[in-house]
């Protein structure tokens, strides 16, 4: 990998899952686009939150970013590895040794009558670490998550943050570049998930760890350094924090819609909505920025008359009009365009003329 290239880059990611209905080959197909051309970059070292509506593809995206899962269709390269080009067992490798996974429920999959020491042993002798190699491993990592005096407590005596923690230290366990962690705080109690989004912070910085986090909770913004959200399987918008003055202690956020490659963006539906836009839209440049509106023809005058047209009817070439203001535009372009295809036609016709009385 490049200095300066994103880490992570996903371009047009499609993921569609086909199901039968009745399960057996050749009954009727249906096909879920859980991602939809989604495109995502991530510099190494950042630490970002991911958010949208139940059933947007979050988890999806995860799965595939996790090698765990492949994409349909587009792009999605990882630590200088394209994962839909990897063979099976090159992806296992990659999963292996760059990804770690934290799930909402950590504490379920772990084993409530071990202690947390031997939680984290578990996984590091089936991976196939000597026994005592392993045991150092888990101390290391049960230092690093701030477990280090309640190393020999049962799992089952420690509290739904703590179980967390170590379900982090075995992510941490193969000493992964990326860790994927969907909806870690799901379970916990805002002051539990607090402590866990210190710990991330914590473990990007020590280890350089790229951390991509999905999460419901409202004030992820504050504890990443980016978030974006999906939707409909399509990366919508992305909230950033605005520079502020170091003064000013108060955090900014600014949401930010964005852009694919090929300049498309995706207008929340509430407000086209609002605007009664709803297949096609007039684009306008002002000097403020560009202006979404309503066609014409579907615009109320209060609307009409908020902003002014960019289309001065002191123009030279308009016409008279009583109709409003989009009907001299189409007169103007009417007149040119007539006059344009005369000249055209008399120019040919004068050639045409010219060859057939002088030959060649
Ligand atoms: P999120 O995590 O944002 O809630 P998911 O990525 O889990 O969303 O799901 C996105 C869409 O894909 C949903 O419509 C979901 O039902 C569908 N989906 C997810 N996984 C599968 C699967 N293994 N098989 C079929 N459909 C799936
Ligand atoms: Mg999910």
């Amino acid at each position: 990998m490049m200095a300066g290239e994103p880490f992570v880059l996903c371009e047009n990611l499609i993921k569609i899952y086909r199901l039968t209905a009745d399960g057996q080959a050749g009954g009727h197909l249906t096909e879920v686009q859980a991602l939809q051309g989604l495109d995502l970059s991530v510099l190494a070292g950042e630490m970002i939150g991911v958010v949208g509506a139940s059933g947007s593809g979050k988890s999806t995206l995860l799965n595939i970013l996790g090698g765990l899962d492949r994409p349909t269709g587009g792009r999605v390269v990882v630590d200088g590895k394209d994962l839909g080009r990897l063979s099976q067992r090159a992806l296992d490798e990659y999963r292996r040794t760059t990804v770690g996974f934290v799930w909402q429920y950590g504490g379920r999959n772990l084993i409530p009558y071990l202690s947390a020491r031997e939680n984290i042993t578990l996984p590091l002798l089936l991976a196939g670490q000597a026994g005592r190699a392993a045991q150092q491993r888990a101390g290391e990592l049960l230092e690093i998550v701030g477990l280090g005096t309640r190393a020999a407590h049962r799992l089952d005596e420690l509290s739904g943050g703590e179980q967390q923690r170590v379900a982090i230290a075995i992510a941490l366990a193969n000493r992964p570049r990326l860790l994927l962690a969907d909806e870690p705080t799901g379970e916990l109690d805002n002051a539990t998930a607090q402590v866990i989004y210190d710990l991330f912070r914590q473990l990007n910085r020590q280890l350089t760890l790229t951390i991509i986090i999905v999460s419901h909770d409202v004030n992820l913004s504050r504890h990443v350094d980016r978030v974006v959200a999906v939707r409909d399987g399509k990366l919508a918008s992305e909230t950033v924090r605005r520079p502020v003055s170091r003064h000013d202690e108060a955090q900014h956020f600014e949401e930010l819609v964005v852009l694919d490659a090929a300049g498309r963006l995706q207008v929340p539906r509430e407000y086209l909505e609002q605007f009664h836009i709803h297949r096609r839209a007039r684009l306008e440049v002002t000097p403020q920025g560009i202006l979404i509106r309503p066609p014409a023809e579907t615009q109320t005058p209060e609307q009409q008359g908020s902003i002014p047209s960019p289309v001065s009817p002191s123009e030279e070439t308009a016409a008279p009009s009583e109709a409003g203001e989009a009907i001299p535009v189409l007169v103007r372009w009417g007149r040119r365009a007539v006059s344009g295809l005369t000249s055209l036609l008399r120019r040919r016709h004068s050639r045409q003329d010219h060859n057939a009385t002088g030959g060649v």
